[in-house]
């Protein structure tokens, strides 16, 4: 292992990213198609739902101990919400006690990804235990700075197969949209951490998005389109209008996916204005990102019941991370309180080998371990595919225990979930029965 080498200082954020201050109104667009579809210039706060997320108990008490002055009304804001996030040292400080670790991660920041939590999500980190799945996830530490043999900044080659700058073409039938570099609570071991956060290299355009959906649309086997980023449901509501309305135009784009970790840590965003906006672009599905049972919360899970109720397909990603949720029983707690809302468990990714990232990367036997405790003992429906993503962008690998463990001249053999085997009659080797 070496250090990583970066240089020392405070991180600085702009105080409102998003330019939330100025309404909803994505930028003038020439184009006269465009412009019809864009909403009125009402600011979309004139349409929060507030009320339909419930401020628990457990927010109260946070808000009232740190946001004395904030009423119900601004907890429910996600304006305010990403307004008020965490973004520096001494306002972390007031909710966490730090560890050396902690605070060594902090201030040694320059560029890359910043530390950002919003209020909401800063609720649920333990003041006082620095080895919480949860805080562990969102709160920067020194091993960050630690680089590994086999890390890189971009470990799925993403770069490299991105025919423009917004877009990522791995798959023959489907594009990664990167949509935006914001997100409202940045994970410590993202896979994009090169390009999101202010600091990033990687902004998000309308005129990149343009880029993009001329390719799309010059591309006829593109069929599936993904909005990831960065967090796409951070985009205004105006903003999100616009870019599902261009997508959805083109004929031979079939579904839109979002992947998303707003429900789980902002999920004040899910309007009623935002839930009407995705009504609009059926098929869509939304993958949210999950990562332990403590994200179960009275409001993650309105914002999941809205959204399902809204009609969207709902699955969900979890990162299989060291120390955080790498036991099946932490698994199987998370993936039964994701179906309870109609969130289907859909992939468990081995962690991808970014820069820093030692501290949080498994092995992948013990992604293998976690499918051989779930598959048999649990509902199918709520086990995910455990997949590899290959470094150099070859894609995602499934992964199974060995399952299968050959065939002889009577047909194939086969491990059940008790280590029990069994044979079955596979045709392929066998003369057809006599008449
Ligand atoms: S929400 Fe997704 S894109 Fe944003 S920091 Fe977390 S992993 Fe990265």
């Amino acid at each position: 292992m070496k250090n990583s080498g970066r240089a020392v200082s405070a991180p600085v954020e702009d105080a409102d990213p998003l330019g939330t201050e100025a309404g909803e109104e994505p930028p003038p667009i020439s184009r006269a198609l465009v412009q019809d579809l864009l909403f009125t210039s009402e600011p979309a706060r004139k349409y929060s739902a507030f009320g339909r997320i419930p401020v628990s108990q457990h927010s109260r008490l946070f808000m009232h101990e740190f946001f004395p002055h904030a009423t119900e009304a601004d907890w429910s804001n996600w304006h305010w919400q990403i307004r008020n996030s965490i973004v520096g040292l001494d306002q972390i400080k007031r909710f966490i006690k730090l560890t050396h670790g902690e605070y060594t991660g902090i201030i040694r920041h320059t560029s890359g990804l910043p530390l950002r939590i919003t209020p909401y999500y800063a609720s649920l980190i333990s003041p006082t235990n620095p080895l919480q799945a949860i805080r562990r996830a969102v709160v920067p530490v020194a091993d960050e700075y630690v680089s590994s043999p086999g890390e890189s900044v971009d470990p799925l080659g993403e770069e490299g197969q991105s025919p423009v700058q917004s877009l990522v073409h791995r798959y023959p039938d489907r594009v990664l949209f990167l949509t935006t570099g914001f997100c409202s609570t940045y994970c410590r071991y993202c896979t994009r951490s090169r390009m999101v956060g202010n600091h990033g290299r990687f902004k998000g355009s309308i005129s990149q998005w343009q880029q993009a959906i001329e390719y799309i649309e010059q591309t006829p086997q593109v069929r599936d389109v993904l909005l990831s980023g960065g967090d796409p449901l951070t985009l205004t509501d105006g903003h999100l209008d616009y870019l599902l309305s261009s997508i959805r135009r083109i004929p031979h784009v079939e579904i839109i996916r979002i992947g998303t970790k707003v429900p789980v840590v902002l999920p004040q965003r899910l309007t009623s204005r935002l839930l009407n906006i995705l009504k609009k672009y059926q098929p869509l599905w939304i993958s949210i990102h999950c990562t332990h049972p403590d994200e179960l919360t009275p409001e993650m899970n309105s914002a999941c019941t809205l959204l399902a109720d809204a009609g969207i397909p709902l699955g969900s990603q979890t990162v299989l991370l060291k120390g955080i949720n790498d036991s099946v029983d932490t698994l199987k707690k998370l993936f039964h309180g994701l179906l309870k809302v109609r969130v289907r468990p859909y992939y468990l990714y081995q962690c991808d080998p970014i820069l820093g990232s030692s501290h949080f990367r498994t092995t992948v036997d013990k992604g293998i371990e976690m499918i051989e405790g779930l598959r048999g003992h649990t509902s199918g429906y709520a086990i995910p595919h455990y997949v590899v993503d290959a470094p150099g962008g070859g894609g995602k690998i499934p992964l199974l225990p060995d399952y299968y463990q050959g065939r002889d001249a009577d047909g194939v053999i086969l491990r059940n979930f008790e280590g029990r085997t069994f044979r079955y009659p596979d045709g392929r080797l066998n003369s057809p029965a006599a008449p």
